[in-house]
């Protein structure tokens, strides 16, 4: 990465060396398939049943209700796949107009098959209202699916009274903690949700590994047929990546995220560029996370100069870069076109240094201030 200025965390995450170095025994001699019944696989069995362990722990369950996937994407196909199998007279699905795409886009395409999806708004600060959601659920709800912590604000929704409002309904709930997974502390144990996804590559483990929360009191479906993960997950598993998860999750436990840095930056861009708004809620939010409004720039324009100055940090979601739509989630919060189209996130990771934040604090007013000096005052900022 040389000394390149990384501030898109909520993208991927830098694997860290301790997780590198417990992903590599498995990447050479311990190259055993865990379903063989000799050593080399007896022995990559039990990385997986330690890794198993580790990372059910950081999410506060049994780790008989926790089975690895190839990541955040295919544990919610999973759960949206076993929540629809349980009654297929029940196709309605509520979720938010603020979900990952990994959401939306399964969605959509329901919706295609005769599937009924309900997406709630949310407010000015990207909150879900919930009594909308609880007048959302009906007697075919089959599904209820809602962010903890949004990607591209880190606005943080209220897990607990979101499950309790779910709970009194005969929905299934599952909850897309991808981004909140090793930054906000969880126990699933007695929650009260029935599927819950992450992703390993968001707290510094490779990508291509993830985890599903299945709690043993709803009948499970899988979606890949075979033997592994107790027949609910089919595949031969990742183990090296399995096992740097659990790396993952051990060294997430024993560092607690503090917001200190992220706050020093958002203040300071606040205080050095005017016409600079924060999105989402501020009170509510995950650690390391801001997502800026500056008046009068373009996000674009703005990701390519602080690319040249070393600094990656993205317009929104990365998977939507480079596309000339703005942001759902914006879009969804009221802001216009132009606004949402000014917009950066800045996502910050454990290993983000205080003279990084010093340096980003002072290219991006750099950054804003040459792009507002190109562009005329008055003119619109966008023309879509
Ligand atoms: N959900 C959220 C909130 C995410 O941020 C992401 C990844 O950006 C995903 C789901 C998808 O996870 P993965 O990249 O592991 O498939």
């Amino acid at each position: 990465m040389g000394s390149a200025i990384y501030l898109d965390n909520n993208a991927t995450t830098p694997i860290v060396p301790e997780v590198f170095a417990a992903m590599e025994l498995w990447l050479r001699g311990g190259f055993g398939n865990p379903s063989s019944g000799y050593r080399l696989g007896r022995d990559a069995a039990k990385a997986i049943d330690s890794a198993r362990e580790k990372t059910a722990a950081l999410a506060g369950c049994h780790p008989d209700e926790w089975i690895f996937t190839s990541g955040g994407t295919e544990s919610i196909t999973t759960a949206f796949h076993s929540a629809l199998a349980l009654d297929s007279s029940k196709r309605h699905i509520v979720t938010s107009a603020v979900e990952h795409s990994a959401v939306l886009r399964i969605c959509d395409h329901l919706e295609k098959f005769g599937h009924e999806i309900t997406r709630l708004p949310v407010d000015a600060l990207g909150r879900i209202d919930p009594e909308k959601l609880a007048a959302s659920i009906r007697p075919d709800t089959a599904l209820v699916s809602l962010l903890w912590a949004n990607n591209e604000t880190g606005g943080v929704w209220p897990l607990e009274k979101l499950i309790a409002i779910v709970q009194s309904t005969r929905a299934v709930l599952h909850i897309d903690a991808v981004q909140a997974f090793g930054k906000l502390p969880l126990r699933l144990e007695g929650l009260g949700v029935h599927f819950l996804s992450v992703s390993g590559h968001k707290l510094h483990a490779p990508k291509g590994v993830g985890a599903l929360y299945i709690n043993r009191r709803v009948p499970f479906t899988p979606l890949l047929r075979g033997t592994q993960e107790n027949a609910r997950r089919g595949g031969t598993q990742n183990v090296a990546g399995i096992v740097a998860f659990g790396k993952a999750a051990e060294l997430a436990s024993a560092h607690p995220f503090d917001s200190s840095l992220r706050d020093r930056l958002e203040s300071t861009l606040l205080a050095k560029i005017p016409g600079t708004t924060v999105n989402g809620d501020r009170t509510h939010r995950l650690p390391n996370t801001t997502n800026l409004s500056f008046d009068g720039i373009e996000s674009e324009a703005a990701l390519l100069l602080l690319d040249e100055r070393g600094l990656c940090c993205s317009a929104g979601s990365s998977c939507a870069t480079g596309s000339a739509k703005p942001s759902h989630v914006l879009k969804a919060m009221g802001l216009s076109d132009a606004q949402a189209k000014s917009s950066l996130r800045l996502s910050l990771s454990r290993l983000t240094t205080s003279e990084e934040i010093d340096r980003a604090c002072e290219i991006l007013p750099a950054i804003i201030a040459k792009l507002r000096a190109a562009s005329p005052a008055d003119s619109p900022v966008l023309v879509s």
